[in-house]
């Protein structure tokens, strides 16, 4: 298909996949599934030093736990190494760049000395000057060279589909290397001639890049090849408003799954950091993610991350999620606390979805769920001293809560209403308030002081529980 759209994400594996880039990478594959286009992924591994192949792997997890399927990928830029350099030979054949001899520690002094004085610097030209004969005579004696692109004069100018126009003067542009004296390509080079390779036609990443953009411009043009649209995405700042960072805690996806956050709520959480739909709807399932997603609603402004609305989102996604689905999300949390039993998917199926029914309205992470689930699940009762102290201290109440388990035994059906109507009963002949009745009730029951509602609770524990806990309190 012609003008079918290409994206691409490009992370480099030097870290875990990021909030940033995991919205840079949401941007990409949301404009490609609405387009109908292509999602590509290309691994930016030619930093060798500080790329690893466990950093690929994890944000490769990262990317699939998000739901960000690629189409075509993952591509490593390093095979692509051979075909990096020899766009550049085009280039120095074609006049558009050159060698150069000097030494990389000089021409860093004297950048240095220029920072000093603060006047800016720019790598004087002097290899510009050399003709072909002596280049490949100095080659031929082995001197190391670079290659640099012979910066064109003139403006660049550009339209960003997020920033709109800009323009930087060619004169303010060094002519930067493409191709360092160990061989090694550089990324401006790497970059452009892989996405011209695979036929991007929308670059789409992080505002970081703006400044990237100018000398790729001029490789592409210098090769002759169709610009793509640029669109370059908002920064993502902390709540204190610097550049987000591990200052601010937590910034990979991965330690977000490993709270607790679930995928559906933090793609929903990333979309609103830099795009809004253009109202004030929160809340997108993906379809309508895709459906509303445009460039056009991609913000100048930098994003500010809020962690209190990624829980919100987590919490709005938890109670809406399917019974089958929570399971499958929180079983690894039951398993790892030690809780799990396989009945929760069989006999015990339904009872299990009750008490995670129970569980939800305040469930802000998957971990809470094993967590307040532990009562439900354990066989004794696990006291809190305070909870003792509070509402068990009166020598009366033990006996009011056996009377309570007495009157719950006799009653024809337990359900919430009988219940209730019990407590208050009991509560009105005891001449006592039923908060003090209720409160003591839920200390029996669940050691603590605070819990879901208490007959709620009671139902989750089941008639049997309910009343034998009443009626033989621990702790003595
Ligand atoms: N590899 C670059 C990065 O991780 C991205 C390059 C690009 O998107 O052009 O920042």
């Amino acid at each position: 298909m012609t003008n079918q759209v290409r994206v691409r994400f490009a992370p480099s594996p030097t870290g875990y996949l990021h909030v940033g880039g995991a919205r840079t990478a949401l941007f990409d594959w949301l404009y490609a599934r609405k387009t109908g286009g292509v999602f590509i992924l290309r691994i930016e591994d030619t930093d060798t030093e500080r790329s690893s192949d466990e950093m690929t792997t994890g944000i490769l997890e990262s990317m699939t736990w998000l739901g960000l399927t690629w189409d075509e990928g993952p591509f490593l830029q390093s095979d692509g190494v051979d075909r990096h350099r020899a766009t550049a030979e085009r280039l120095v054949e074609s006049g558009h760049a050159y060698r150069c001899f000097c030494p990389a520690e000089a021409i860093e002094q004297k950048r240095q000395e220029a920072a000093a004085r603060k006047t800016d610097f720019k790598y004087d030209r002097t290899c510009l000057r050399l003709g072909p004969e002596e280049v490949r005579g100095r080659l031929a004696n082995g001197e190391k060279a670079v290659i640099r692109f012979k910066v064109p004069q003139g403006a660049v100018t550009f339209k960003d589909a997020v920033i709109g126009d800009i323009t930087i003067a060619g004169e303010t542009i060094e002519d930067f290397v493409l191709v360092r004296s160990n061989t090694q390509p550089t990324y401006h080079l790497s970059v452009v001639s892989d996405d011209i390779e695979m036929r991007i036609t929308h670059v789409i990443r992080g505002a970081d890049h703006v400044n990237n953009t100018p000398k790729q411009i001029l490789l592409y043009q210098a090769l002759g090849a169709t610009l793509p649209v640029f669109a370059h995405v908002p920064l993502i700042l902390g709540p204190d408003k610097t550049r987000m960072s591990k200052r601010h805690g937590a910034t990979s996806v991965q330690s977000y799954a490993e709270q607790g956050i679930i995928p559906e709520a933090f793609r929903n959480f990333l979309a609103l950091m830099g795009w809004s739909p253009g109202n004030d709807q929160e809340l997108f399932d993906t379809e309508e993610l895709i459906r509303c997603f445009s460039l056009e609603g991609i913000s100048r402004t930098n994003a500010v991350f809020n962690p209190e609305k990624l829980a919100w989102f987590n919490l709005q996604y938890i109670q809406k999620l399917p019974d089958e689905k929570l399971i499958a999300y929180v079983k690894p949390e039951f398993e790892k606390a030690g809780l799990w039993k396989d009945e929760f998917q069989t006999e015990k199926y339904a009872w299990f979805c009750s008490m995670l029914a129970l569980l939800r309205p305040r469930a802000k992470t998957l971990l809470e769920f094993p967590r307040q689930a532990r009562m439900f699940i354990i066989d004794a009762v696990e006291f809190d001293p305070a909870a003792v102290e509070k509402s068990m201290n009166d020598p009366s109440i033990r006996r009011n809560l056996a009377a309570l388990g007495q009157r719950l035994e006799a009653l024809p059906d337990f359900t919430h209403d009988a219940v209730e109507a019990t407590i208050r009963g009991l509560a009105t002949e005891l001449g006592i308030k039923p908060g003090a009745l209720m409160s003591g009730a839920r200390v029996a029951l669940t050691g603590q002081s605070v819990s879901p509602g208490l007959i709620e609770t009671m139902l989750v524990f089941g008639r049997e529980k309910t009343i034998s806990r009443l009626l033989h309190i621990g702790p003595q």
